[in-house]
């Protein structure tokens, strides 16, 4: 048997269901029992809040025996009796030749659009109310939005138009005129998390908050999204989901590495910062999108400090989020985003008020050892002299770490090919030169990729 996805058997079947967007059911609510109901409507919202669902709701409802029958009798209905579901008109709509719903967006031709539309003008075969419901109307055919128009403006009896669209703006205003609009709003987070415990503990599995919540912010608003998320994790047969599950499962970066660059960059710790970028960049995610996801964290946490009325962690986190931001538009117009973004968060780790650098700075003429140190005081020295010159050079080696220094062959490991290569001849040469000038002979520079292995030294902590 076919996978039937979540969320179409968890779609809203009746007003009170329609989460999020109480404005529009009980308005809708009110038509009905008043019998008051249009014969078309524009329904207007991002995907997953909800249209396609009220539409078919209406539809249901305009052909509910219960709902008739509460309308003659002037008796006001709840919204969860809003179709009833068990009638047999609410039963057998969904295979009724008057109830015909189609899809824009997808390739049905100009065609099967006009002869859809045509059936209008003819008497509903079983219903009372022939219902269409069209989805994403903004792509209709100039020929098929005229043959609408027609059908709106004069409308056939016992006829009535859903049309959903999530491009309100794209559709003709001769339309919009014409229809009662329903604006369909975002669905809050506080809405979509425990309605997704809730769906979970009736799937027998126990979905901790933190990761409802996660997949709510996720999902932005889209409960459609938001349960198809959820599906995702459910299909791996787990009893519980975790937010580590989650984050797993939807291929996410974890909080705890965005945590963890936050704080690198707070405490002002490149180290930990290289490590956080080095889990991150194993994702295999694009930097643009880690960018994104940490200027998400940046902000949640800017909230808590807010709460927490911590006005100095709140100026730095503010600050951070706008430093990425800047970055990610730099990101967006660069080709090597992965360079921009790494090199830029190691900027902000850089410590503010050290004069470390200076202290390394030395005086070289007394250096006469092959070692290490001696060449981390020269490098430093290097880096010190040609801050303004060459600022791509200055930056790999800001972040390269030395992992062996003999015979006058310096090896020095970068994080990524990305960095590495920031380091091309022309550079290599320029510190090949450099060393040699300062100790006195030949020294040559090999780079390699981040060695798993310690023994490799940080240039500059
Ligand atoms: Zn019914």
């Amino acid at each position: 048997m076919a996978y039937e996805a979540l969320y179409t058997t968890v779609r809203p079947k009746t007003l009170a269901q329609l989460l999020g967007q109480e404005h529009i059911s009980e308005t809708l609510a009110q038509a009905i029992v008043n019998d008051r109901l249009s014969h078309a409507y524009l329904l207007v919202g991002t995907r997953g809040t909800g249209k396609t669902s009220t539409a078919r709701i209406l539809a249901r409802a305009m052909n509910c025996e219960k709902v008739l029958a509460a309308q003659k009798e002037k008796r006001p209905l709840k919204t969860y009796e809003i179709p009833c579901g068990e009638c047999p008109s609410c039963k057998s709509i969904d295979s009724s030749p008057d109830n015909i719903e189609f899809d824009a967006a997808s390739n049905r031709s100009v065609d099967d659009v006009q002869r859809l539309l045509s059936t209008a003008n003819l008497a509903p075969l079983q219903s009372r109310v022939k219902t269409f419901i069209i989805d994403e109307v903004h792509m209709l055919s100039f020929e098929a939005v005229n043959s609408i128009l027609k059908l709106i403006e004069e409308p056939p009896p016992r006829v009535a138009f859903f049309l959903a669209t999530t491009e309100f703006n794209k559709v003709p205003q001769t339309i919009r005129s014409r229809c009662q609009i329903l604006n369909f709003h975002l669905i809050p987070n506080e809405t979509i998390g425990p309605y997704l415990r809730k769906l979970s503990k009736s799937k027998d599995v126990e979905l901790s908050q933190e990761a409802a919540k996660k997949i709510a912010r996720l999902a932005a608003g889209s409960m459609r999204d938001a349960v198809t998320y959820f599906d995702q994790c459910y299909a791996t047969g787990n009893k519980t989901i975790s937010l580590s599950d989650v984050e797993k499962v939807l291929g996410l970066v974890s909080d705890a590495d965005l945590d963890a660059i936050i704080t690198a960059v707070k405490t002002e710790n490149r180290t930990m910062l290289d490590t956080a970028l080095e889990r991150v960049f194993r994702t295999g995610l694009s930097s643009i999108s880690i960018a994104e996801s940490l200027l998400v964290r940046l902000r949640d946490e800017e909230f808590n400090q807010l709460k927490r009325r911590n006005t100095s962690e709140l100026n730095m986190l503010e600050n951070f989020s706008e430093e990425v931001r800047k970055i990610l538009v730099e990101m967006q117009y660069s080709g090597v985003p992965d360079i921009i973004f790494e090199m830029a968060l190691m900027k902000l780790a850089a410590p503010k008020n050290s004069d470390s650098a200076d202290e390394m700075d030395g005086d070289f003429d007394e250096l006469t050892g092959d070692s290490i140190d001696d060449v981390k005081k020269i490098i430093s020295g290097m880096v010190s002299s040609q801050r303004d010159n060459d600022k791509n050079l200055i930056s790999a080696l800001q972040m390269a770490k030395i992992v062996s220094f003999n015979n006058g062959v310096l090896v020095l490991s970068f994080a990524s090919p990305t960095i590495g290569g920031m380091l091309n001849d022309v550079r290599m040469a320029k510190l090949e030169n450099y060393l040699s000038q300062k100790m006195n002979r030949t020294i040559k520079v090999q780079r390699v990729l981040n060695q798993k292995d310690s023994g490799s030294i940080r240039l500059f902590n």
